[in-house]
């Protein structure tokens, strides 16, 4: 499928494109066969064609960006859920990446105030590129913030008023292994949450906590082996009511919401 998708690429065509285009011609077939070398050498393919889909949206990514993976939409569409019927509700995304959560909900909520946060110097420049294009589409401009989602002073004038936190963290654990792919090309700022990859996640939530307007949400991915753990965590906290644990389709464990306590 990565070599159809990559051929596609090449000759500008969609994959059903592909079975009536009838000829190749000897600079696309070279460009191809690079591709596809590049390819079996565990370059991911969103890194060869510079572009990773996400809900509704294209995202360019590259080298020194997390790619956004098809796990993390149902995020996004629990975050929407929870705006639903809301006019310009205020939402921070922290450790935002490419953007793909801060994209998809200011796309798919026309209004939406959309803070993206990023630490990683690297990564913040897909988080920029990609709100430019974005914005340029006519989507409502997203607020991105370079700041680190454990700093108690990070976006401090939104104390208190903020609906919806969601966060995509580095949460893999020191010890556990990932695929080539992800170690040679992801940025291990995206990655590793220390020794039960919850370290980020502990800081998350005493900002997130600050954050939230009393009875606001928090919604953040985990390791389909945190599924205990991260919603423990959260209640452990204090501050939250609502802890609930969520699936994704292949029915692991994969985000846990809870409530700000008001
Ligand atoms: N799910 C990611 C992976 O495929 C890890 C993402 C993260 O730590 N946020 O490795």
């Amino acid at each position: 499928m990565d070599a159809e998708l990559l051929l596609g690429h090449v000759l500008g065509l969609s994959r059903a494109g592909l079975i009536t285009a009838d000829d190749v011609d000897d600079g696309a077939a070279r460009r191809f066969t690079a591709l596809v070398d590049q390819r079996a050498d565990r370059v991911p393919l969103q890194h060869l064609t510079g572009r990773a889909p996400f809900r509704q949206l294209e995202l360019a990514v590259g080298p020194g960006v997390f790619v956004p993976r098809p796990e993390t939409e149902l995020l996004a569409g629990w975050v929407l859920e929870r705006l639903s019927g809301l006019e310009g509700p205020v939402v921070v995304d922290l450790g935002a990446g490419s953007g793909a959560l801060a994209l998809s909900i200011a796309h798919e909520h026309p209004g939406a105030r959309v803070t993206a946060v990023e630490r990683d110097p690297g990564a913040i420049e897909w988080t920029r590129h990609n709100a430019g294009l974005r914005a340029a589409a006519g989507d409502t401009p997203l607020e991105v913030v370079s700041g680190d989602m454990t700093d108690p002073g990070l976006l401090r004038d939104l104390d208190g008023i903020v609906d919806v936190v969601v966060s995509n963290p580095p949460y893999v654990p020191d010890d556990a292994r990932v695929p080539q792919e992800v170690a040679d090309h992801d940025p291990p700022l995206a990655l590793w949450g220390g020794p039960d990859g919850l370290d980020v996640v502990r800081g998350l939530l005493v900002t997130a906590a600050r954050l939230l307007v009393p009875g606001g949400w928090l919604g953040i991915e985990h390791a389909d082996q945190q599924g205990e753990s991260l919603p423990a965590l959260v209640r452990a906290h204090g501050g939250f009511t609502d802890v609930a644990d969520h699936r994704d389709l292949a029915g692991r464990p994969r985000f846990t919401t809870a409530r700000r306590a008001s």
